[in-house]
């Protein structure tokens, strides 16, 4: 008998749960399940993000549901559209052996008469967002006057959300006598008021201690100089190649300019916020979940329905305002038995706060340094080696061997492997050798002005008619400056780059903060490139071509964006060599094949 079956769970269940490879229930299924599939009772559970809540209320809902009958018997309200989807998704493999059991979603920013035919065709299980669940029910679309179960799930984050009044309303639709299981990763005083208040003597289960973080994450902290920060999470996303993050910020302002950084950086990144439609979030989820995205650079809001399994990091590029949220930030990682690390940069002034997080999670940070130029360089180095090794050769270049082999006829294969790695390696080595130390106390740091001029990038170029003359022309007459004050103006095709006295700086940054031009907004920002190279940061471009595509975070001037961002691009394989980058993709395309 298996532990599953153990717990008293129906064939079509056992079966489903076998297609999906899960082995052993974990503790908050083995604790939920049987009391809920034998007693007809409240109940509060609490555990970690990512311990497996959904099944735990998902398998003995499926098992007690009657799916003989079309009437809608149970409501499952949770927090974001992402979650609502993920939940349905889940119960729909959950049930794929019990023919006639229906999930139906229902989630703002979609048709909600799609919503409602589906419901009328018969729907025993509503998963739903409060706000639209609320819709629904004003409308008469939905009828929940009869359920007999009602789940509110990750209770805490609708409850942070501000979602109580909703909550309350939508009760008030459904009978005495149904029961109500609540889900929660933590127990705030909201949490259990809502307990107290719609819950008849419940059951208590607590997976871990309340409150606490997962024991699969570590914890690091790393001490910066406040204008490090930005080049202190390059490190560390260099310092880890294979990382798949989640990097929050505390606004929305610096989580898009994070996010644009990075990949202006050659980064594969993205920005989550709020001021994104849904669609663009949708579109950035769908990327992250395939890994198109590595780094996500997300406010604490927008992220909170970010399910998605295997995040190798966090990084808090910011602490959290309210330091309770921390938990649910490191919950991101370390999900379905795996092992995450939570990464923390701050500034001096900040470190008090570290032991503030200690206390609520109960677990200890280690300090560590950001890692210097030489770590790097040696872990890409391995890196790459590695992914040399795992390669499968790709035969289509057979051809071409004879040729290539009589090119490089003379040399042993030490010589090769030396000069295989210098052409992929020595701009990343130029960039790390002269990178100063990060650690708060030196104060390194690259200058963004030299001598007093500051340089800017500026996303005009020759493509949008301007010459280095008209450009000249179009920024006096914007910023109000004599020609002499503008000077070295730099025009490419999609981009340009121009000088200025420091002092001009802050009339410039404020002049093109959200300035459109024809419908197009211009962005103009500090740039440390002497010349006109930008320094540092990535060799790899991961996921190829597909970075050229598709723009994720775009809210403005879509094409415009999207044109300047692949020109970066080109320009970055250009400088590294095409030959590099066709290595590269060569062995990218041979990897996606395997
Ligand atoms: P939570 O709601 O607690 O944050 P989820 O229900 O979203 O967690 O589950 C996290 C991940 O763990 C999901 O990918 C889920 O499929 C997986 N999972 C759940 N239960 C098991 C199990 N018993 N064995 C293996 N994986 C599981
Ligand atoms: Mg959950």
């Amino acid at each position: 008998m298996n532990a599953f079956q153990k717990l008293g769970l129906d064939a079509d269940l056992l079966k489903a749960i076998e297609d999906m490879g899960f082995e052993t229930p974990s503790e908050v299924q083995e604790k939920s399940i049987p009391i809920l599939l034998e007693q007809e009772t409240d109940l509060v559970s609490l555990a970690q993000t990512g311990t497996g809540k959904t099944a735990a209320f998902g398998f003995p809902l499926i098992q007690k549901i009657d799916s003989n009958s079309k009437k809608t018997q149970a409501l499952i309200l949770s927090p974001t559209r992402e979650l609502c989807l993920q939940i349905t998704n889940e119960l729909k493999n959950y049930s794929k052996y019990k023919r006639s059991l229906n999930v139906v979603a229902v989630y703002g920013g979609a048709s909600i008469t799609d919503q409602a035919r589906s419901i009328s065709r018969g729907a025993q299980i509503i998963v739903a967002t409060p706000g639209r669940m609320q819709d629904m029910i004003r409308r008469n679309l939905a009828d929940i006057s009869s359920i007999n179960y009602c789940v509110l799930d990750e209770a805490d984050e609708m409850l942070n959300m501000g979602f109580y009044e909703d909550i309350k309303s939508i009760l008030s639709h459904t009978p005495k006598e149904k029961k109500t299981w609540l889900f929660s990763a933590t127990m705030p005083k909201e949490v259990a008021k809502i307990a107290k208040k719609f819950m008849t003597d419940p059951k208590e289960i607590t997976v871990g201690s309340k409150n606490k973080g997962s024991v699969n994450v570590s914890h690091e902290y790393y001490l910066v100089n406040h204008r490090n920060r930005y080049d202190a999470l390059k490190r560390l996303a260099d310092a880890n190649p294979d990382i798949f993050s989640v990097i929050f910020c505390r606004t929305k302002r610096d989580t898009q300019k994070v996010a644009e950084k990075l990949i202006e950086d050659g980064y594969n990144a993205a920005a989550l916020h709020g001021d994104l439609s849904q669609n663009q979030r949708d579109l950035v989820m769908k990327s992250f979940r395939t890994r198109q995205i590595q780094m996500l650079v997300a406010t604490d809001v927008a992220a909170r329905g970010i399910d998605v399994d295997d995040i190798t990091h966090v990084i808090n590029y910011q602490l959290p305002d309210e330091i309770e949220t921390y938990t649910h930030r490191s919950g991101r990682t370390g999900r379905a038995g795996k092992q995450g690390v939570s990464m923390v940069i701050i500034s001096k002034s900040e470190v008090r706060k570290i032991r503030t997080v200690e206390k609520i999670i109960q677990q200890k940070f280690e300090e560590k340094s950001i890692p210097d130029g030489k770590e790097i360089c040696k872990t890409q180095l391995f890196h790459l080696a590695n992914d040399i090794k795992k390669t499968e050769i790709n035969h289509d270049i057979d051809p071409y061997l004879p040729t290539i082999n009589e090119a490089l006829e003379e040399f042993s294969k030490e010589e090769l492997i030396k000069k295989f790695f210098s052409v992929e390696f020595t701009r990343f080595f130029n960039y790390y050798e002269k990178a100063p130390d990060l650690s708060s106390e030196s104060a390194g740091g690259r200058p963004t002005v030299s001598e007093g001029n500051t340089r800017y990038f500026i996303n005009v170029g020759s493509k949008d008619g301007f010459d280095w003359k008209s450009l000249k022309d179009f920024l006096t007459g914007e910023l109000n400056l004599d020609r002499d004050d503008i000077f070295k103006v730099d025009c490419k095709a999609s981009f340009s780059f121009f000088n200025t006295d420091e002092k001009h700086t802050d009339l410039i940054l404020k002049t093109f903060t959200d300035y459109q031009q024809n419908g197009r907004y211009v962005n103009v920002e500090i740039t440390n490139d002497q010349k006109p190279e930008k320094g540092g940061g990535r060799r790899k471009e991961r996921g190829g071509g597909k970075r050229n595509g598709k723009n994720f975070n775009d809210n403005k001037g879509e094409n415009f964006k999207g044109r300047r961002r692949s020109d970066r691009n080109d320009k970055k394989s250009s400088r590294k060599g095409s030959r590099n980058k066709n290595i590269e993709n060569s062995l990218k395309r041979r990897r996606s094949k395997a």
